[in-house]
């Protein structure tokens, strides 16, 4: 066996509900021109980038464009991947969440995990859900009682939903950071992640009933409910690799050297992303590069 390095780099999923924005570029061409360099150093190479295709907001949007849901999010990926030509980007894979080939089954599978492992839980949900950020606020997360964000007033639900102990994770996921296991740069973004976990990570409601969300993953064993976009969109960095079955490309490359994000997911990536990790026993990336907008 040779021993070449290998370095596997990601950008975050384009949400296919607006078209690509010079957001979408930047983070491009910042990973591309990462991936380039390590080319040139003679590592081999996986550049990953790809669409986040489901959600109560694709939903609506299809249904008021009198679409097939399907067509819709077809249409509006291929605008994404037309992109990765118009930057001449040198992507080696263009994941989209809608696959059920290789998406699906992998984020089923770490379900599953996080099933076995006693980390998913039942419980009835009451909370503000701001539809515009697909994600339920905390009253001190608002602004004069708005989403910050959109500037709208949040909606009242209550649901059933599963939830993935995070908090189980917290102190863990501390020391990785804390000890550049899980590298996050710069490091003034590493020290406001780390300020974040010292209160501690909240569990994270990790489903939706099928009545509310009709667009995405079915959570495995129970046909009432679909997965909440942590289990489905952050798992496409190992889905279109090959977790589900583990393919050799799997093995070469996991875990990723670098998720390339923008400031406003850093959360979701250094605490969410690497508790499901931890919990399937998968291993971590290895770092996280923060951009601005
Ligand atoms: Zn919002």
């Amino acid at each position: 066996m040779s021993a070449q390095k290998t370095f596997y780099a990601t950008t975050a999923i384009a949400y296919v509900n607006a078209p690509p924005h010079m957001g979408h570029a930047l983070e491009f061409i910042l990973t591309d021109a990462i991936c380039r360099y390590h080319r040139m150093m003679g590592d081999a190479t996986y550049f990953l980038t790809g669409t986040d295709e489901h959600g109560v907001k694709i939903y609506n949007t299809a249904k008021k464009a009198q679409m097939d849901i399907q067509a819709f999010v077809d249409q509006h990926a291929q605008t994404f991947k037309d992109l990765t030509s118009i930057l001449h980007l040198s992507n080696d894979g263009f994941v989209r969440t809608s696959d059920r080939e290789l998406h699906w089954p992998a984020c089923q599978k770490l379900w599953g995990k996080l099933v076995e492992k006693g980390d998913i839980y039942e419980k009835e949900y009451e909370g503000l859900y701001c539809e515009g950020c697909e994600t339920f606020m905390l009253e001190r997360d608002l602004v004069d009682g708005l989403c910050p964000i959109h500037k709208r007033e949040l909606t009242l639900i209550k649901e059933k939903n599963y939830f993935f102990k995070l908090s189980r994770y917290s102190d863990q996921i501390g020391q990785l950071i804390e000890s550049d296991q899980l590298k996050i740069t710069p490091s003034t973004r590493k020290a406001e992640i780390l300020n974040m976990i010292k209160e501690g990570l909240h569990d994270v409601s990790f489903s939706r009933p099928k009545s509310a969300l009709p667009w995405g993953v079915d959570v495995p064993g129970d046909p009432d409910q679909v997965m909440y976009v942590w289990c489905d969109a952050l798992t496409n960095y190992i889905s279109f690799i090959g977790y589900a079955h583990e393919t050799e490309l799997f093995q070469t490359f996991w875990p990723a050297d670098l998720h390339v994000i923008g400031k406003d997911i850093v959360r979701f990536h250094a605490g969410i992303w690497i508790g499901m990790l931890l919990a399937a026993g998968v291993p971590i990336p290895k770092g996280i590069l923060v951009h601005g907008f």
